[in-house]
C-alpha cells in the first residue's frame, strides 16, 4: 500500500489550491485499506457550506473510516482530502490546526471524566486557541446553554445521563467554533427515550447553518434534517441524493434492501 501517495510539490510550486467558496470539505479518489481489507474504494464526495450530509449503510461499509479520514485521525492510502482549499493529505498542512475547525462527536462521548463538564469545555480553547479562562467560560456556558445544560458546568461527567454526556460532547466541540462538525452515530449508544434529545440539538444546529456530516441509523433523522443522503455499500458511495429521493424511491438494489430493513 502507498504510504504517501501525494506528491511534494516541487520548490517553487505553489500547493494545488481550489475556491473554498465552492465547497468545504472534498474528498476526491479516497482508498483505506486495513491489511488486505479493503475498506474504501475510490470514494468521492463534496459537502458544501451549510450543508447538513447523512451517511447510511450497514455496519462494516466504511462509514466511521470515510469520516476519521476527514479530520486525518486515519491516513488516506491514496486519494485527496481537501478543507476549505487546502489539502490534508499533503505534507507541508498543518494537521493540528486544520482539526481545530473540524469538531468531532463519536458514539462513546470521550469525555475527560477526572474534570467537571465546564473545564471539558474549556480545556481545548485555552490550550489551542490560547483563550483565557474567563473568555473560554463565558463561550462555554453559551454552548452548555444552548444543548440545555446551563446548570449542569459543574457536574462531573459520570453523574450525567448518556444523553446529557452526548450534549455536552456538542457543545465541547462547539467551543472551538468549527467549520463543520462530524457525528459518528451520535445516538447509537444511547436508551431509545433519550435519542431524541440529542437529535433535537443536532437539528437546531442544522438549522442554524451548521455544515454537517453524520453518520447515523436514525432514518427519521436523515429523511428530515439532511439536504443529502448518502448510501455506503462494502467501501463505495452506491448512491447519493435527495433524502426524499432516496427514501421513496432508491434507484441501488443495494440501497433498496437496506431501507427496507428499516420500513
Ligand atoms: P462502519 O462505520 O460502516 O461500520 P468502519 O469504517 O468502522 O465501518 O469499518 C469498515 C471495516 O474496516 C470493518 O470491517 C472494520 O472491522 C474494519 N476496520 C475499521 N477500522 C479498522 C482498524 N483500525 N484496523 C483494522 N480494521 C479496521
Ligand atoms: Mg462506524
Amino acid at each position: 500500500s502507498a504510504a504517501n501517495p501525494v506528491p511534494i510539490p516541487a520548490p517553487g510550486t505553489a500547493p494545488a489550491q481550489v475556491p473554498a467558496d465552492t465547497y468545504m470539505v472534498r474528498i476526491e479518489g479516497l482508498r483505506k485499506s486495513f491489511g488486505d481489507l479493503e475498506v474504501l474504494r475510490d470514494v468521492n464526495l463534496d459537502v458544501a457550506p451549510g450543508e447538513v450530509v447523512t451517511i447510511i449503510g450497514a455496519s462494516g461499509s466504511g462509514k466511521s473510516t470515510l469520516l476519521r479520514c476527514i479530520n486525518l485521525l486515519e491516513t488516506p492510502d491514496a486519494g485527496h482530502v481537501w478543507f476549505q482549499g487546502s489539502d490534508l493529505t499533503a505534507d507541508h498542512v498543518d494537521v493540528n490546526r486544520l482539526r481545530e475547525d473540524i469538531g468531532m462527536v463519536f458514539q462513546g462521548f470521550n469525555l475527560f471524566n477526572n474534570m467537571d463538564v465546564l473545564a471539558n469545555c474549556t480545556l481545548a480553547p485555552v490550550i489551542r486557541k490560547k483563550m483565557s479562562k474567563a473568555e473560554a467560560e463565558e463561550v462555554a456556558l453559551g454552548h452548555l446553554r444552548s444543548v440545555g445544560l446551563e446548570g449542569f458546568a459543574h457536574a462531573a461527567p459520570s453523574t450525567l445521563s448518556g444523553g446529557q454526556k452526548q450534549r455536552v460532547a456538542i457543545a465541547r466541540a462547539l467551543c472551538m467554533a468549527p467549520k463543520i462538525m462530524l457525528f459518528d452515530e451520535p445516538t447509537s449508544a444511547l436508551d431509545p427515550q433519550i435519542v431524541g434529545e440529542v437529535l433535537e440539538v443536532m437539528r437546531g444546529l442544522a438549522r442554524d447553518g451548521m455544515t454537517m456530516v453524520v453518520v447515523t441509523h436514525e432514518m427519521e433523522f436523515a429523511r428530515t434534517v439532511s439536504d443529502r443522503v448518502v448510501f455506503m455499500d462494502r467501501g463505495v458511495i452506491a448512491e447519493q441524493g435527495d433524502p426524499e429521493r432516496i427514501f421513496t424511491a432508491p434507484e441501488h438494489p443495494r440501497t433498496r434492501e437496506f431501507l427496507s430493513r428499516y420500513l
